[in-house]
């Protein structure tokens, strides 16, 4: 495939900001996941719920979390700004009913807003929704639009499995997501289509649910006309599209064999970060998948903490693998740490503008 142009043109002034577009708030103080176990505790009986107002964090507490965490691993890897969202595995939408998420969710979203407050600098906000499986998906919306227009997101955690991996609501073709695309491009945010924790015990939830997740989506999409309905709707696909990029040839002879639109249709609408976490996926990933349609991302500080024994290096410090492959020039690098970004995310690219960056 011919690899692809940057889509935009980086800052002429010659400074640039490496942008990581997915992280998540995985070192919250532990009262967060104190509350929240005391929410789930109380599932059977909602008088036993705790309010949202029992839990209490003091911003000395979040800078804390940050300063000896996220942002210091951000600092020594040389990227300046995150996409911060709640912890994905947290997110677990499959437990509960939709008020039990709906509250959850709006906690998770202020807590990471405060982080972006306090480090305006360093990251902007990525808003997990509040699904609930068996529930139309238009629920989300009063929160999407409040995480969006109020707490400043700059896109969203999309989960095509709400239930945990059983995988039995509909897919994301079915017109009953409509109503969310239909918000998400009048907002003008990107989707990343993320699903959480596993509650499923065939599946281990980011060693084979997350990525099963990623090519399963490709897959619906592949075979739908979805974009033909919502031109301008952004997807992006974590973790390096999942097998999607080792077996684009699958889906080209699937596509040719079924007469659909190959894969390279898709382009338009959807891209895929760089969580991938060896230099040969990475090689992979930047040879198969055009340029254009890369986005720099670690998902620090997530499943994958330790070193590469192989190597001396954290196997999620992805900027390495993207600084070493030999399939990208400088331009290319500076897309994928940058512009992409700016051009995907476009809530982004204003709130960078405003800080004059
Ligand atoms: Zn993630």
């Amino acid at each position: 495939m011919e690899e692809g142009k940057p889509r935009v043109d980086l800052l002429c002034d010659g400074s640039s900001v490496i942008i990581d577009c997915h992280t998540h708030y995985t070192t919250a103080p532990p009262q967060f996941k104190a509350w929240r176990d005391r929410q789930v505790a109380a599932i059977r009986d909602g008088a036993q719920a705790p309010s949202p107002d029992d839990l209490a964090i003091t911003d000395d507490e979040i800078r804390e979390s940050i300063e000896h965490n996220q942002l210091k691993v951000m600092i020594a890897r040389g990227s300046d700004l995150t996409v911060l969202s709640p912890r994905a595995s947290f997110m677990a939408h499959h437990i509960g009913d939709l008020r039990v998420s709906l509250t959850w969710s709006r906690i998770c979203n202020d807590l990471c807003y405060r982080v972006t407050k306090l480090f305006p600098q360093y990251f902007a906000l990525g808003a997990m929704l509040p699904q609930s499986p068996g529930v139309p998906p238009s629920t989300v919306i009063p929160e999407l639009r409040r995480a969006v227009e109020e707490l400043g997101a700059v896109c969203v955690n999309l989960n095509p499995d709400p239930t945990g991996g059983f995988w039995n609501g509909p897919p994301l073709t079915d017109p009953t997501w409509y109503p969310v695309y239909e918000a998400l491009t009048e907002l003008d945010v990107p989707a990343m289509l993320h699903v959480s924790t596993t509650c499923n015990p065939a599946f281990h939830t980011t060693g084979s649910h997350y990525l099963n997740a990623d090519t399963a989506v490709f897959m619906q999409l592949l075979e739908s006309d979805l974009f033909a309905h919502f031109p301008t709707l952004q997807f992006v696909i974590p973790h390096g599209g999942g097998a999607v990029p080792y077996h684009w040839g699958r889906f080209r002879g699937i596509a040719m064999r079924e007469n659909r639109p190959g894969p390279e249709s898709l382009l338009r609408n959807i891209f895929f970060d760089t969580c991938v976490y060896h230099q040969p996926g990475i090689d992979l990933l930047a040879e198969v998948i055009p340029t254009q349609n890369l986005l720099f991302a670690s998902e620090m500080i997530g499943a994958v903490r330790g070193v590469d024994p192989d190597t001396g290096n954290y196997f999620d410090d992805t900027k390495r693998y993207l600084d070493s492959t030999p399939h990208l020039d400088e331009s290319q690098r500076a897309a994928i740490f940058e512009g992409n970004v700016r051009q995907v995310y476009p809530r982004l690219d204003t709130l960078l503008k405003s800080q004059g960056r």
